[in-house]
């Protein structure tokens, strides 16, 4: 059984197969080789150490590292396996690598198996009437939900160990933990990577959380959404748990959870949209879909990244999301946006830099939902919203986070700063000294972003 972005035990297909079929040798390879620039960053690779220890406590995991396809083709050589069983990825470079795989199991005299449960629909399961994939998200999703309920998740299935003598690497030897410096300890404090942790976040949200999430999930202040999408993305619960679950809660609650189960599940179906258009699109994370933005004219601007980065643009609501970011490898889907898009339309900063540094710093950097969240920002995706229209930081967070609790959980520079200048507190008598001041006014910047959306759009801007 190789393990992959399916780090757990129950209604997880490819293991059940695996272990019905006979004794299994449960394996994880970290190959940093086959994705090239996109080996996972340094939040993802905590998250992946702490989820690997998990998993190695509940089955003796073989661990090594290496180019997937040679080092399976050398454990089937050493153990004479006679199947490998692995659940389907969906990177742009996984076809390829899956390939390579079939064709070494192939020359080794071994049946391989592949399983979906990564999502609920595959990529090409899903058309439109026409034959073709869906490019707007509303009708992809009212044919996901006429396709019916998705089946149902499956127990963990009984497993018996082969006995083998092969030699696996210790957790440690993969080096995933950050040493010099360790910066971890923050992303400790906020999460149990592992199928316990998913199920425990999953049973806490449909008995509290979820009874705000229509009104609330853009709500940084408050806790109001799953925070599923790391345990998600590792496959340490499968969306068919997610999506039962829900519905189940739903049931119970005769009616009064129905908006906002409802919006859950339309949520669910956004990860599914983004590896649809993945799936379609294998260069989504590094070129724009609608091509001419190809031709836009970014910006270098160095100091402005950094200010970005370290959340010291004089924007609260900005630099509170870049901070979440740094200490809890996590941001909120509302704040992601406003952030992103300061990034490319106030500082004119190309997507690309911002998706970076996304995918090292956050702990659930995927690459199908990063990069199309960051072209929708962009304006430049398949379903995205207009580059036109451009977020105001200030009355974004008047709104999301009336009362600054967020801004000041974060930016404790502005913890006394009354509340009506918590957004803006350049407009006080006396700002505080030790917050930096905007490092541009947005809007001089936003006049600068239409004009240089003229230079590339057949679009109309307002
Ligand atoms: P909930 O609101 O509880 O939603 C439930 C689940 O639905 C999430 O766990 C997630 O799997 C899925 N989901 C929700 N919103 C989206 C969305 N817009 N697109 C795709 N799936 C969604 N999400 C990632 O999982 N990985 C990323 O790398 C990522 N990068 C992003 C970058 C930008 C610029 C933006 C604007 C959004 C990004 N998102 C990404 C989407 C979204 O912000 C997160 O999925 C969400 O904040 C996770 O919080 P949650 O689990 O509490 O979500």
């Amino acid at each position: 059984m190789w393990f992959r972005q399916d780090l757990r035990l129950v209604d997880n297909t490819a293991f059940t197969a695996a272990a019905n079929a006979g004794p299994v040798i449960p394996v994880y390879i970290l190959d940093d080789e086959t994705p090239g620039d996109w080996a996972w960053g340094g939040a993802s690779r905590w998250w992946l150490h702490k989820s690997l220890e998990n998993l190695a406590q509940r089955l003796p995991l073989k661990v090594f590292c290496g180019r997937a396809d040679a080092v399976l083709n050398d454990l089937i050589a050493k153990t004479g396996a006679v199947g490998v069983y692995f659940t389907r990825d969906y990177a742009p470079w996984s076809g390829a690598l899956e390939e390579r795989v079939k064709q070494v199991c192939e020359v080794g005299g071994t049946a391989c198996h592949r399983y979906g449960g990564f999502l609920l629909h595959e990529p090409e399961s899903i058309r439109n009437g026409s034959g073709q994939y869906f490019r707007v998200y509303t009708p992809f999703s009212k044919v996901c939900f006429a396709k019916g309920e998705p089946r149902p998740p499956r127990a963990a299935p009984k497993v018996t160990v082969a006995e083998s003598d092969l030699k696996s690497l210790a957790l440690d030897d993969l080096k995933l933990l950050p040493k010099t410096p360790d910066w971890s300890p923050g992303l400790a404090a906020h999460w149990s990577p592992g199928e316990a942790g998913a199920q425990q976040l999953l049973a806490d949200f449909l008995g509290d959380g979820i009874t705000r999430y229509a009104d609330g999930r853009d709500r940084p202040d408050q806790p109001n959404t799953s925070r599923l999408s790391a345990h998600l993305h590792w496959g340490e619960i499968s969306p068919h748990q997610v999506w039962h679950a829900a519905r189940q809660a739903m049931d119970r609650a005769n009616g009064s959870l129905d908006a906002s189960g409802e919006k859950f599940l339309k949520e669910i179906l956004w990860r599914e949209f983004s590896y649809h258009l993945l799936h379609h699109n294998p260069s989504f994370p590094e070129k724009p879909f609608k091509p001419e933005f190809g031709d836009f004219p970014w910006a270098d601007d160095h100091s402005g990244l950094v200010a970005w980065q370290k959340g010291n643009t004089g924007y609260p609501i900005v630099d509170a999301g870049m901070r979440e970011l740094w200490t809890s490898g996590i941001m909120h889907n509302r704040v992601r946006m406003i952030a992103a898009s300061f990034l490319i339309k106030d500082l004119l900063i190309a997507w690309q830099s911002g998706e970076r540094w996304f995918w090292d710093t956050l702990v659930d950097a995927d690459i199908a939902s990063n990069s199309a969240s960051w072209q929708w920002v962009a304006g430049c995706g398949a379903d995205a919203a207009p580059y036109f229209r451009i977020f105001n930081p200030v009355l974004q967070g008047e709104k999301f986070d009336p009362r600054g609790d967020y801004v000041r959980r974060w930016v404790p520079e502005l913890r006394d700063v009354p509340d009506e200048f918590v957004h803006k507190p350049w407009e006080m008598a006396m700002p505080p000294k030790n917050y930096p001041k905007p490092i541009v006014n947005h809007h001089l910047a936003r006049d600068r972003a239409l004009a240089a959306l003229k230079t590339i759009k057949k679009e109309t801007a307002p």
